[in-house]
């Protein structure tokens, strides 16, 4: 009920929302009775979980944030979503993203802008701005996203929350829309890392119905959240930490750097060995990355043709109906990226490209598996700067795509990585978060938990 009635005074100003359930409160008395019966209930009995809209729901609509979509509801629940109702979660709600999850501020959705709790003229970041703003705003208490190129990071740093990225394959994909299939992750917002950490294990495993999805066991991620004795003054003692060079160049926000150093001390203070690790190829992730996201994409895209899912312009003859169910359905950044990705793909573009961007890739997957080989741990900003001002971006790609340079590479290289909460910049009227990153080892997400854990 109090979950609800803020959701109901915040939404207005907010509209973190596509589509608000109607059955949470039927669903809680459902769990109240059960608890009456003295029958069993799931671990997540009676979390409000929300969902980005690009992740299908069975009872809600999933649009994706697009025209293309409206009002399709699809006919199953994706994997992530089956298990957390499965485990007694209630989905409250389907949250507003840049259309297909592509942009960085949730200002590329068909139907809404969302706002920043923290200052509301400014964005969330995304593209899941809508789960990253309900979980900073109470609207719910966990939220999912998905993370192609840094989707649930970079929001959780501008709204001030926990965002958990996990390893490529560590979470089904099944039921999550594609946008670039071989970098695409569903990934856990939180008020906490426990809370991120609770959601991972829960959605964690093998599916036979994603090939991608891994096979290795899911160790217990709960038993990271030991509570630190007070008399052990140093719990991380002997923890190598890397902070990366490259992420504190020119062009990130000096209150980024200073929080982020301050962040590394107090790292140390807790135990930890901390040194600056070069990685020389870090800036080639976001040119490598755009090529290779948008090459994925002009072909995942390719469904949406008006026959087989959603809106269909009605058309004399069939090529117009797919040129007009596209034409009218696809947004402009969709569609830039439909182009540019159709342009590195063809033939005579290929190898200077798509092949080329590849080829950085696996450079890039070997810097940091040397890196993470020296260190537990590489640190870095979330972002280069906090949440900018709603409309300051929006016209100009390139600068919202500078804007990715600190997560790109993660997805790039498969690896997990946590965003959790290192101090503020002025802003707004009671300055504004910013979001301190870790980055681990494949299917190393239990250190990452235990590390934010005992540093928030
Ligand atoms: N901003 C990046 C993009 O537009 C990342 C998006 C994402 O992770 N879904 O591609």
């Amino acid at each position: 009920d109090s979950f609800l009635a803020r959701l109901r005074l915040t939404e207005p100003h907010l509209r973190s929302f596509l589509h608000v359930s109607d059955s949470v409160l039927a669903q809680a008395r459902e769990l109240d009775e059960k608890i009456q019966r003295n029958e069993e209930l799931g671990p997540l009995a009676g979390v409000l979980v929300a969902v980005k809209d690009n992740i299908c729901t069975a009872e809600m609509p999933s649009t994706a944030g697009s025209r293309v979509l409206e009002g399709y509801t699809p006919p199953y629940d994706a994997t992530a979503v089956r298990k957390i109702k499965e485990l007694g979660g209630i989905v409250v709600g389907k949250t507003n993203l840049d259309e297909f999850g592509m942009g960085s501020t949730t200002e590329g959705s068909a139907f809404q802008v969302t706002a920043n709790p923290w200052d509301v003229s400014r964005v969330p970041g995304g593209s899941s701005g809508g789960s990253a703003a309900a979980v900073s705003a109470r609207q719910c208490m966990v939220s999912l996203g998905s993370d192609t190129g840094g989707s649930v990071r970079q929001p959780a740093s501008f709204c001030g929350v926990v965002g958990l990225k996990p390893t490529y394959g560590r979470v089904s994909r099944f039921g999550l829309m594609a946008y670039a299939s071989s970098l695409d992750v569903i990934g856990c917002f939180g008020m906490s890392v426990a809370d991120a950490g609770i959601l991972l294990y829960a959605i964690s495993g093998h599916d036979r119905l994603d090939a991608s999805s891994s096979k290795r066991e899911v160790p217990n991620l709960e038993a990271e959240f030991v509570s630190i004795s007070s008399l052990d003054s140093k719990p991380l003692k002997g923890l190598r930490i890397g902070l990366i060079r490259e992420t504190l160049d020119d062009g990130v926000d000096t209150g980024v750097t200073s929080a982020v150093r301050n962040a590394a001390l107090h790292l140390e203070e807790l135990g930890c060995f901390v040194n600056e690790v070069s990685l020389p190829s870090f800036s080639l992730g976001l040119p490598a990355y755009y090529i290779l996201a948008s090459s994925e994409s002009s072909s995942n895209l390719s469904r949406y043709d008006g026959v087989r899912y959603g809106n269909q312009v009605p058309a004399d003859e069939l090529n117009s109906q797919y040129k007009d169910s596209r034409a009218k359905g696809f947004g402009s950044e969709v569609k830039r990226r439909i182009l540019t990705g159709t342009y590195a793909l063809s033939a005579g573009y290929y190898d200077a490209n798509y092949k080329r961007a590849q080829q950085v890739r696996t450079i890039i997957r070997k810097s940091f598996k040397a890196a993470l080989d020296e260190h537990d741990i590489l640190i870095s900003p979330a972002a280069p700067s906090a949440a900018y001002k709603i409309g300051e971006k929006k016209n100009d790609p390139l600068a919202m795509y500078a804007g990715d340079i600190m997560t790109v590479n993660v997805n790039l290289a498969g690896l997990p990585a946590l965003v959790l909460p290192c101090g503020f910049v002025e802003g707004g009227s009671a300055g504004l978060p910013v979001g301190l990153q870790m980055i681990g080892a494949a299917f190393d997400e239990g250190k990452l938990l235990k590390v934010g854990h005992i540093f928030e």
